[in-house]
């Protein structure tokens, strides 16, 4: 049997974003995480037609040392019991570090579907920057890219543009 995932960018597509200067960031304590509307039906409609629900996040706060690992595990175990969610994968890096897994290149997709017995070529990644959609298409995935002022989505073109996750649900399920 095929196993086929949605894959999902964390910040800006799960919770808010906090937009400064024109960059979105994530929160920084677990009192700042706000689930996005709609997004608990949109998992749980994917989820029950079969979707593996994998999160792949660059949390680069980390290297840069204004947020804490800890932190990070504990925002995401919120998320991991306040969502149907069936993994989370995170880069700690930072572009200077040089590793595979920081978006737009495909590590944390590429572990993940190793893991999980994943067919990439029937799977999806959704995120809300060009990084994410860069990274879907690098692992062989059709994206959404949910477009949001601070996209910067030139590199690689996302097969479809949406609002939101539930719009990218729906655009699934229609498949
Ligand atoms: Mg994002
Ligand atoms: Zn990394």
């Amino acid at each position: 049997m095929t196993r086929r995932a949605v894959f999902l960018d964390r910040d800006g597509v799960l919770i808010r974003t906090f937009v400064r200067d024109g960059t979105p960031h994530p929160p920084q304590t677990l009192a700042d995480v706000e689930i996005l509307p709609g997004v608990p039906e949109a998992l749980s409609g994917l989820r029950d037609r079969g979707f593996v629900l994998l999160v792949v996040t660059n949390q680069p706060d980390v290297a840069r040392g204004t947020q804490t690992r800890e932190m990070v595990e504990q925002i995401n175990a919120h998320l991991l019991s306040a969502l149907p969610l069936d993994g989370v994968y995170v880069c700690y890096h930072d572009t200077p570090d040089g590793c595979d897994c920081r978006k737009p290149a495909p590590g944390l997709l590429l572990q993940a579907a190793r893991e999980h017995h994943i067919d990439l070529p029937s799977s999806y990644m959704v995120g809300d920057r060009g990084s994410d959609i860069a990274a879907g298409a690098a692992a062989g995935c059709r994206t959404f890219l949910i477009e949001r002022p601070y996209s910067r989505c030139n590199q690689v073109k996302p097969t479809w543009q949406v609002a939101d996750l539930r719009e990218a649900g729906r655009r699934i399920s229609a498949e």
